[in-house]
């Protein structure tokens, strides 16, 4: 492939609107446009990871830092799109919104308390669990929030219920009752609830759900449905009954992890697969992350778009040019994926434009080598390059021979 049939066009800044590093390198080497749109050399590279991904365990072949369970891979990016929590224990890895952790502390400690009567107290001005809980001196976690939602199915009201001092997710409410959206005023007064003072307690026609940590905290300040009270001493079970009880709640940096106790992180990460479907443009992106220098893209030889980087530099005796084109027929019949730098620019330009595109090796084929019969092979990665016979050049170089190839 020739670089002027691929219109390659690197760049000498990077983007100012680069999020990351990899994706600064991905634009300046000619892969994407600033808008991220794949360009002609990016749509090979993706090409060649779908050829990869035939291959089983193939994300684990191309050298990133991963972390999955048993239906996602992720990569660790911190302008990542998605929070996960993940355990530097025990690796058990999962979306924050819908990973389930480990609620057992606060419980093991409430479930010796004994139920108390309910009671009806004057709380005014009390909307929120953080005034509630500073009125009546108690901590967040003895108060129970409730959330309201109509399901758009069938115009299903339905009361959440959990701990004041917990985060509902709504992934998993709608995982468990299907598409919801926020309850509308007439439809919370209709089910007999009153916004900033509801309980479950006394409700008509609602689907009641209710974390599952509960029905373990007795005794719970919750709204008395009248505006300006609440009901002390809510018990769930005993004052009302929930249609679902469930895990409600998104896990926060610090909840303990289901698998071993340890404290959750929360970091961010790209999704780079969701069971068999793959992510190719998340995928190049994570290898630009991980496998680039202060020149450019340094593609491990698994995923490289291209084998071999082969150029020319003109010469004044010699054309160097149709020798250069004559190795790169013999390379490509011999089945590899060459990238022909067939310009006519200066040597400089070109060895720029090979670091920035991060071929595996590459190739020189300059006056003074080729009067010697020679080339010189520079792998990317190193500092040094080495002169090689022209007969001894896919022999030197199916060292590092990749499969599989692209036409
Ligand atoms: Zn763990």
């Amino acid at each position: 492939m020739k670089y002027q049939d691929l219109h390659i066009q690197t760049q000498r800044e990077f983007p100012n609107n680069a999020r990351t590093q990899g994706f600064g390198w991905l634009v300046r080497a000619g892969y994407l446009t600033r808008e991220n749109e794949a360009l002609p050399l990016g749509e090979r590279a993706i090409s060649k990871l779908h050829i990869l991904a035939k291959k089983p365990d193939f994300l684990s072949q191309i050298s990133l830092p991963l972390l999955h369970n048993e239906h996602e891979t992720f990569f660790l990016l911190d302008t990542g799109p998605l929070e996960i929590i993940h355990c530097p224990a025990c690796n058990y890895t999962g979306r924050v919104e819908l990973t389930p952790f480990l609620k057992t502390p606060f419980a093991q400690r409430q479930e010796q308390e004994k139920q108390l009567p309910i009671e009806k107290v004057l709380t005014p001005d009390c909307h929120t669990i953080e005034a509630l809980a500073n009125f009546l001196n108690i901590p967040k976690e003895k108060t129970a929030k409730a959330l309201m939602y109509t399901r758009t199915s069938d115009n299903q009201f339905i009361f959440v219920v959990v701990r004041g001092d917990m985060q509902m997710s709504e992934a998993k409410l709608k995982n468990l009752v299907g598409d919801v959206r926020t309850a509308t005023v007439e439809e919370i007064s209709r089910s007999g609830a009153v916004a900033g003072y509801a309980s479950p307690v006394g409700l008509k026609n609602a689907l009641i759900v209710v974390d599952d940590l509960v029905p373990r905290s007795p005794n719970l300040a919750a709204g008395a449905n009248e505006a300006g009270y609440h009901l002390l001493n809510t018990n769930c079970g005993r004052d009302y009954s929930p249609e679902i009880t469930s895990d409600l709640i998104q896990a926060r940096a610090g909840d303990t992890c289901i698998g071993c106790g340890n404290p959750l992180s929360v970091v961010t990460a790209l999704c780079l697969a969701k069971r068999s479907e793959f992510y190719f443009e998340n995928i190049l992106l994570a290898l630009a992350e991980t496998h680039h220098d202060d020149k450019g893209l340094t593609f491990p030889k698994s995923a490289s778009p291209f084998d071999v980087y082969l150029m020319h530099i003109p010469g004044r005796q010699l054309d160097t040019r149709a020798k250069a084109e004559e190795i790169c027929n013999d390379l490509q019949n011999a089945g590899f994926a060459v990238l022909f730098d067939d310009r006519d620019e200066r040597a400089g330009v070109k060895f720029n434009d090979a670091d920035l595109v991060g071929c595996p090796i590459r190739i020189t084929v300059g006056e003074k080598a080729l009067q010697n019969g020679m080339v010189e092979l520079k792998p990317r990665k190193e500092k040094e390059n080495k002169l090689i016979a022209l007969e001894k050049i896919i022999e030197e170089i199916s060292q590092e021979r990749l499969t599989p190839h692209l036409p």
